[in-house]
């Protein structure tokens, strides 16, 4: 069994007698400074100077200032940029100009777990990853919840980096929900497991299928969108809050028997030994360094499958339906049918 973590476990004044810096203000990096400022703790959010997230930082309240200052003094480093930056904004930034003994958190273990940032002895490194998007952990939070953590120790250089990470934890808000005890290698390779296989890869692919099945033959494409992607949501929804079997329960019987008699007929164990492969490839980091030597050279295998994504017939008659949902907000900073991010 897992250990588990709630607010009892967290002393908050750890975190909040220590001076903490944010680096990067995107989707992590907004809901961990605003949650902290709110939880009482001193927190300097770390940007660089031509970033457009300044302004929107320093509008919320926060203090702002570039990555090379605001790491000076710090006690408590968390590292928020994209994970492919990470190491050159460590290495460049960071490494040069913080304390010897700066505690280094990340969200996510990548950096750490494939040996791109190698922090001296005198860290302690720590994880704090919340298993939600960002805008979610600030929303939780604004509304007294909070998004589950889990929490994981790689280097105790001050024999209390583990209190320290609960702590942290706690102040965002995790804790509420509750945490969970894991390792940077642990994280890191289920996260970019259920990412792949399951959540963003899998779930896309199969969406496409759907969709191209109905379309080739014969039916419209607003009927088949709405089979397929449409109403995922309301099928999650129902699994999120009581796991399968709610799920079936909610459902007609016509559905759920054509479930079990159908579902293992298209997702086959041919399809458990891809994942198999899959996971063999992030466990070996073969998948981290495709990731990374396509970065450094200007992401032009990222770009191409983007842009690829974005033209599948789906994403055309998507934008055309949701205007008929009037309760589906857009998001501020998302926009519908663009490359450009
Ligand atoms: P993001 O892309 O939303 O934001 C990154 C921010 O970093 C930008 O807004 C900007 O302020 C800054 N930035 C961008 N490019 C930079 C550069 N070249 N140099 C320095 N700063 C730069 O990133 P994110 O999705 O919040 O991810 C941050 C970390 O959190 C990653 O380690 C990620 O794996 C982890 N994480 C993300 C989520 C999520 O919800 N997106 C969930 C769990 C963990
Ligand atoms: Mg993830």
């Amino acid at each position: 069994m897992a250990e588990m973590f709630y607010e009892d476990d967290a002393d908050l004044a750890l975190i909040q007698s220590k001076k903490v810096t944010v680096v990067g203000y995107g989707s992590q990096g907004h809901a961990h400074s605003l949650n902290l400022r709110d939880s009482g703790v001193d927190v300097t959010v770390a940007l660089r100077p031509a970033s457009a997230s300044w302004a929107k930082a320093t509008e919320q309240g926060l203090k702002v200032a570039a990555i090379e200052d605001a790491v000076k003094d710090a006690d408590v480093i968390m590292i928020l940029a994209p994970d492919q930056f990470q190491r050159g904004v460590y290495a460049r930034q960071i490494e040069p100009n913080m304390r010897d003994d700066a505690a280094l958190f990340f969200a996510h273990g990548f950096n750490i777990r494939f040996g791109y940032i190698k922090p001296a002895a005198g860290h302690d490194i720590c994880l704090v990853a919340p298993k939600g998007p960002g805008h979610t952990v600030r929303r939780e939070y604004e509304a007294g919840r909070g998004v589950p953590v889990i929490v994981g120790v790689e280097q105790d250089a001050s024999g209390q980096a583990w209190p320290l990470a609960l702590s942290y934890a706690k102040a965002i808000g995790g804790l509420r929900a509750g945490g969970i005890r894991t390792t940077f290698t642990e994280e890191t390779e289920t996260d970019l497991f259920g990412e792949q296989a399951v959540l963003c890869g899998g779930v896309s692919q199969l969406i496409k299928y759907g969709f191209e099945t109905l379309t080739e033959a014969g039916y419209q494409p607003e009927v088949a969108y709405f089979e397929v992607l449409h109403e995922l949501k309301l099928i999650v929804d129902l699994i999120n809050e009581g796991g399968l079997t709610k799920q079936r329960w909610s459902v007609s019987d016509t559905a759920e028997y054509g479930d079990y008699v159908s579902g293992p007929r298209v997702i086959t164990p041919v399809v458990k030994e891809n994942m198999q492969a899959v996971l063999a490839d992030i466990q070996s980091g073969a998948f981290a360094e495709r990731f990374i030597a396509d970065q450094d050279a200007g992401a032009p295998e990222f770009k191409a499958l983007r842009a690829e994504g974005e033209n599948h017939p789906i994403e055309k008659v998507g934008p055309e339906l949701r205007k008929l949902f009037a309760w589906s907000k857009p998001d501020a900073d998302f926009t519908e049918g663009s490359a450009a991010r």
